[in-house]
């Protein structure tokens, strides 16, 4: 066929518009700022830590082999002062290396030319210890037992603060063998990526012990004497093989471990002393991961241990360091006696995920940061999938679906990303990073939960074993090396015979989302056509989407569908047609009212993946403006009665959204009385007390339920909360741990004066993560605007870990109703609340605070903030919230005008 030249013209105009199709890796083409023209292949680091004044000293030897003759070398460094500098053994003056701290680089220039070949560069160099989780940082915390006031060290280094640790080429592609040596006290134990191949005391050089110090700095004459300094000791871990920087470790401190072995690989739980033998329930569930793992991928596991390492603060979340996997305590660590069946699920889930990454990230890395999705999307697909595999009664596919409620910490994972990817401020998965600041913004829902959703579809459309198989061939080809999406393609098509490329391309290059609309009058068509949420003339786009679509209890079936249009065969006119079968594809499904009308009749014969689907969809479908709020309502009361965890649970999030998004209205009081009695019946089926032989999941439900209730301002719930906490003061065995987390919750919620100091009190007192994040999460609910203020001047002390001082603010902003004495104490603190944020959350934190409003003039004000205050990397930030806060405000406002009527026709 013939193109006309214009056609051709505009052809590479689109193509140029949505992005140049990748390619496979090639280092030479990979982003980044650093040249390629020196490349770092071995590093011997030694760094010196000093306690006293949370600084460091450190030295290296990088071995580099020098591609083509250069006369300067550039390398990162942040917040570094370099004190010695050679390069094969001859000195560079140090007067001459350029620190560029925005670009976060250093310049060394070189005397004369470097000629091609290998080369070995020293440096000597000085840093500091962080109060946040960035770089080598430092963690207070209270010693289990003893109580005593205890320091420890970590490291955090993802994406760009390696460099914050030494001087390093800390772009993912510059793999390299690490060689960590560290000099530390000599009762602590230090852990890195390798295990430790030599320890030696040390008497002299970095602390002689006995020896008395005098402190100059009190300024008294002669200074004052200090205690003696205990014996240090040098520890020297092995070579790592070649890897990414920021998978590097190192942790030290008064640790205690327990261990295992899984073949020929050594795992062990570490933690503060006295808190190890808590990792039991991880050890175990690890040693069951690690073998599935080294099934899946068909390479096992590459290192010779595995430790999972719990940290009493710096950061909240976890994060995959190869061979030394950190984590915030309480995702770590499981007390039989004391933590909740939420917590054990939420421990196993994190662990899958990180460990996932030992493979997918560590052992084959993307590429650069634009390819983030290739670690996060990957590895949270993965974890989800091992942990189903393990523990189907969790439901986690089903939990997936469930909408936003932001009070509620599972359960968010495919409908959040679907919520935000259907706004203005979406991105592909796949874009374009520049900067840091880029790098760091790129660890969102995107990157994550619609990587998660597209590799669920695709594995789904491929079949289980045919995409296994592409995984390993594509971890067999890339292994101890870098990847693009490319690569990931290439080996899915190999297995598949199929053009995973060219499918794919519409989810991972460009943003958004379909709804696929069904017509029943005209015989099975189906169209499709781009979901928006608060979005005008949104650029019209086009998927190939994978369908899936049954006749309710037909087989299921598959299509392809590549076009704008396409036709379902076979459909009965009078037989009830779902599509996007188990809810496992990522896109919208509006039924016409015929459907509509065929499924509501056949709700009873459906499963309950397919009802919660369903229900998503319709709520999705009344945020959109393309259907009343009585589309969803309507469904919900058609239900038949089940206890089931996850439709419940739909529910239950919808109705904690309204009620907070109807803060201030008239309309609160009728609308928490109509959510009410939809989630009444279902607690007086289950009760307050466990009974013999009931689902797995009832405990979950209850808890649920009393938490919602609670908070919809339920009295019987709110007496029966009231009650158990006063008999817990005297008996704490009393409330059983599923229970403590809602009962402490909604017992602060209407929390007078006094209860808000007996909660304070037990804050301060406990030792465990989990009950002191319960006391704490109880205050920030309080919603007298006296003890909201007394809750966030907490977070300017010490009493919580910094991540978690930080999230008092954003939890008060969500759960007082008053956001705006949030926003005001944020706003009079904020460089002191910074100070204790991490990298990842600078550019979100200020923002995030705003996402509670429904009051359109609250966007004006973030946007005048932020023009005067915030830096500019924080722009896509704001703009989500300015989103957010207009969604809602219109939301809300179409929401007060429906609900009457819808209230009143309910037959509840
Ligand atoms: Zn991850």
């Amino acid at each position: 066929m013939r193109v006309p030249r214009l056609a051709f013209l505009l052809l590479f105009l689109i193509r140029s518009l949505v992005g140049a199709v990748e390619k496979p890796f090639n280092f030479n083409e990979t982003p980044g700022k650093l040249p390629k023209e020196v490349v770092p292949t071995e590093y011997a680091i030694r760094i010196v830590p000093n306690l006293d004044n949370f600084t460091f000293a450190g030295s290296e030897t990088v071995k580099l082999n020098v591609r083509g003759p250069v006369h300067q070398l550039v390398l990162n460094g942040l917040e570094l002062k370099i004190e010695a500098a050679s390069v094969d053994g001859k000195e560079l003056p140090v007067s001459a290396i350029k620190a560029d701290n925005e670009k976060e680089l250093l310049t060394l220039p070189l005397p004369s030319e470097l000629a091609a070949g290998d080369h070995a560069l020293t440096l000597g160099f000085t840093g500091k210890i962080n109060q946040q989780g960035q770089g080598l940082f430092y963690m207070r915390y209270q010693e289990q037992g003893s109580g005593a006031r205890k320091v420890m060290l970590g490291t955090q280094f993802e994406a760009t603060d390696a460099r914050r640790f030494f001087p390093c080429w800390d772009e993912p592609a510059f793999r390299a063998r690490f060689q960590l040596a560290v000099v530390v006290p000599g009762n602590w134990l230090a852990v890195s990526n390798m295990p430790i191949e030599s320890e030696t005391l040390l008497n002299g050089r970095d602390g002689p012990p006995g020896r008395p110090r005098l402190d100059t700095s009190s300024g008294a004459p002669g200074g004052r004497a200090l205690p003696p300094r205990k014996p240090m000791k040098e520890v020297r871990f092995a070579p790592t093989p070649p890897m990414s920087s920021y998978v590097n470790v190192f942790v030290a401190g008064e640790l205690d471990f327990i261990q295992s072995q899984v073949g020929p690989t050594q795992i062990r739980v570490i933690a503060t002393k006295g808190k190890a033998e808590l990792g039991r329930y991880a050890l175990d569930a690890s040693a069951e991961i690690l073998k599935y793992y080294n099934d899946y991928f068909g390479v096992p596991y590459p290192l010779p241990k595995l430790d999972q390492i719990a940290l009493p603060g710096g950061f909240g979340g976890a994060m995959e360091n190869w061979g030394g996997i950190t984590y915030f305590e309480s995702t770590l660590l499981f007390d039989p006696k004391n933590s909740s069946a939420e917590t054990k699920q939420h421990i196993y889930e994190v662990l899958a995920h990180e460990m996932a990454h030992m493979w997918f990230g560590d052992l084959v890395t993307m590429a650069w940061w634009d390819n983030l999705w290739l670690n996060e999307g990957f590895a949270s697909w993965m974890g989800s999938k091992c942990t189903v595999y393990f523990n189907p009664q969790w439901e986690v596919w089903l939990a997936r679906e469930l909408p936003r409620d932001p009070t509620r910490r599972t359960g968010i994972a495919k409908e959040a990303a679907m919520e935000g990817d259907a706004r203005s401020t979406t991105h592909p998965i796949q874009q374009p990073v520049a900067t840091e600041a880029e790098a760091n913004s790129a660890f969102d829902d995107i990157t994550y939960k619609k990587g998660q959703s597209f590799l669920r579809m695709l594995e789904s459309f491929l079949g289980e074993d045919v995409f296994r198989d592409g995984i390993r061939r594509y971890i067999a080809a890339h292994k101890y090396s870098n990847t693009t999406t490319a690569d990931l393609w290439n080996a899915l098509s190999d297995a598949s015979n199929k053009s995973v490329g060219e499918i794919a391309a519409g989810w991972t290059e460009q943003p958004g989302f379909p709804v696929v609309n069904v017509k029943r009058e005209a015989d099975g068509k189906v169209r499709q056509e781009r979901f928006t949420v608060n979005f005008e003339n949104a650029p019209p786009l086009l998927w190939q989407i994978p369908l899936t679509y049954s006749v309710v209890g037909g087989t299921p079936a598959t299509l392809l569908m590549t076009d704008k249009t396409a036709t379902l065969k076979n459909i009965p006119a009078d037989r009830a047609l779902k599509l996007n079968v188990n809810g496992a594809g990522n896109y919208r499904v509006e039924y016409d009212e015929p459907s509509w009308e065929l499924l509501l009749k056949a709700l009873p014969k459906l499963g309950v993946e397919d009802r919660v689907n369903l229900m998503s969809d319709a709520w999705a479908l009344v945020q959109a403006a393309r259907a009343p709020a009585s589309l969803y309502f309507g469904l919900v009361e058609k239900l038949p009665d089940s206890t089931d965890l996850a439709e419940r649970e739909q529910i239950i999030n919808v109705l904690g959204f309204v009620n907070g998004l109807l803060v201030g209205s008239s309309e609160r009081e009728r609308f928490q009385r109509y959510a009410r009695s939809l989630l009444r019946p279902t607690f007086a089926t289950l009760g307050w007390e466990p009974k013999p032989n009931e689902p797995s999941n009832a405990g979950r439900l209850r808890a649920s339920l009393i938490s919602a209730l609670g908070h919809l301002n339920d009295s019987e719930v709110l007496a029966g909360c009231r009650e158990r906490f006063q008999k817990y003061l005297a008996h704490p065995a009393s409330l059983p741990p599923d229970f403590r987390a809602p009962v402490l919750a909604v017992v602060g919620g209407y929390a007078d004066e006094k209860t808000w100091n007996k909660l304070h009190e037990l804050g301060l007192k406990t030792t465990s993560i989990e009950d002191q994040q319960n006391y704490y999460n109880a205050l920030a609910g309080a919603s007298d605007p006296k003890l909201v203020k007394k809750t966030l001047a907490i977070a300017l002390t010490d009493e919580l870990p910094t991540s978690r001082a930080i999230f008092l603010v954003s939890r008060v902003a969500r759960d007082s109703d008053h956001p705006d004495i949030a926003w005001e104490f944020a706003k009079a603190n904020m460089k002191a609340l910074l100070a204790k944020v991490d990298a990842a959350g600078a550019n979100r934190y200020a923002p995030s605070l705003f996402t509670f409003f429904s009051n359109g003039s609250r966007a004006d004000e973030i946007k005048k903030y932020a023009e005067k205050t915030l830096a500019p990397a924080s722009a896509p930030e704001v703009a989500k919230a300015v989103d957010e806060i207009q969604f809602r405000a219109g939301f809300r406002d179409r929401l007060v005008s429906q609900l009457p009527a819808l209230i009143q026709s309910g037959a509840k």
